[in-house]
């Protein structure tokens, strides 16, 4: 007889983004002379640049042709992909990475999500509260994590660290000591990020408790600050406990055209054994990798025209997060996030839930936003909007806002 992974009965499920969309449609439909507008999902809405378009185009064409044609990729990706990242993303910074340190991928869930399978299943992980949920959802999957308590919404073996405004939404070294720690700057969703300085606290951490850092930089672009970290390869010693990983999905717009990359140095071992060795045979068994014309509108993305076009739609999106981030503060909102993120955290209104407060805002500023709560315990009380939208839409969206205040 058959047996399921009976890890799964144990996922709560996620009711988050099918609530709020239940809620919006419901809304939209019992009111269908309102323009309602959504500023929850963290999905970009500007198209993909011209630069990668071209790229594109011109890699099907080579498929198309005996000469040129290509089928499967190798395992790690791409030579030209992988010195382009490891140039464009790295030597840039002075860090030196190798291309074989690089391994390419459809996008940066899978690989947060997939990583876990190289690591032992009595290790205990440690995330931030609020967080992504892909991280603790996988370790669940995996039977890493534990029970679910519902009436406190934690696993009985997850370390949290609570992101509160005490500690400017980030987490702070946690008392017990986790083997796996995930941490991710620029923060989704509290927008949170810290400097150099502080994220060298957590690599010293990570190689005095020989705990592994995993290093979600899928916002990386967004930064403007100098002081804040691109990589976390910038601090000394990250190379013998961090693995770091990165998206194409925000900084491009690649959401549907699916790019991403996991960095794992040579240094990084355990008991001897390199992890980059077990990524890459479980890289080379269980993983297609990602389709050549991808992996060419990738290498796109480097090139100096690229880097000009996405520059400028990073731009824009940060335009938006000021038009949130200042519309509400003046208005009187307490707002975080927003300077080198393109999320805002903001602390609902009268004392109401996170919940209560979507409700209120739906009803009456006819504005979507992510109910902090469904991030996390810590998240109650605390509303996402993101700066993902249309710049008139999100003009219009914060102008109701500020009305519905008192
Ligand atoms: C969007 C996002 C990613 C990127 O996911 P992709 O699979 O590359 O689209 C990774 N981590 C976080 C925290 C994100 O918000």
């Amino acid at each position: 007889m058959f047996k399921i992974n009976e890890n799964y009965l144990k996922l709560p499920g996620s009711y988050l983004f099918s609530t709020v969309g239940r809620k919006e449609r419901e809304y939209k439909s019992a009111h269908p002379d309102k323009k309602v507008i959504k500023l929850s999902i963290g999905d970009v809405t500007q198209p993909i640049a011209p630069t990668i378009i071209k790229a594109m185009h011109a890699a099907v064409d080579e498929m198309g042709n005996a000469a040129t044609f290509h089928g499967y990729a190798p395992d790690l990706g791409y030579e030209f992909l992988r010195k382009a990242i490891a140039d464009g993303d790295y030597k840039t910074r002075g860090v030196d990475i190798a291309i074989d340190e690089i391994f390419v991928s459809d996008g940066a869930k899978c690989d947060s999500s997939n990583i876990q399978e190289i690591l032992g299943l009595d290790n205990r992980i440690a995330v931030g509260d609020p967080v992504y949920p892909v991280y603790v959802d996988s370790n669940v999957m995996a039977g890493r994590a534990g029970d679910y308590n519902s009436t406190t919404g934690t696993w009985s073996n997850v370390i949290y660290m609570p992101c509160k405004e005490e500690n400017n939404f980030a987490p702070e070294l946690p008392k017990e000591v986790p083997d796996i720690i995930y941490l991710c700057f620029p923060n989704n969703p509290t927008g949170a990020t810290i400097n150099k300085t502080e994220l060298q606290k957590w690599v010293d951490y990570a190689n005095e408790h020989k705990s592994l850092i995993i290093y979600d930089a899928a916002y990386e672009a967004y930064i403007s600050d100098a002081d804040v970290p691109h990589t976390i390869y910038e601090c000394d010693g990250a190379k013998t406990c961090a693995i770091e990983l990165k998206s194409f999905s925000k900084n491009a717009g690649f959401t549907g055209v699916r790019l991403g990359y996991t960095v794992i140095p040579k240094e990084l071992e355990c008991d001897g054994v390199k992890l980059n060795a077990l990524w890459a045979r479980r890289h080379g068994t269980k993983y297609n990798g990602a389709p050549y014309i991808v992996q060419r509108a990738g290498e796109a993305v480097y090139s100096e025209a690229g880097k000009a076009e996405l520059k400028e739609q990073v731009a824009y999106y940060m335009k938006n997060a000021k038009v949130i981030k200042d519309g509400l503060k003046n208005a009187g909102y307490s707002v975080s996030g927003g300077v080198n993120a393109p999320y805002i955290w903001l602390k609902t209104i009268d004392g109401m839930t996170s919940w209560e407060f979507f409700d209120y805002v739906l009803e009456n500023a006819n504005v979507v936003g992510t109910p902090g709560s469904g991030f996390g315990p810590s998240g109650e009380g605390y509303f996402r909007l993101t700066a993902f939208g249309t710049y008139e839409n999100t003009v219009e969206a914060i102008e109701r806002m500020k009305k519905i205040i008192k």
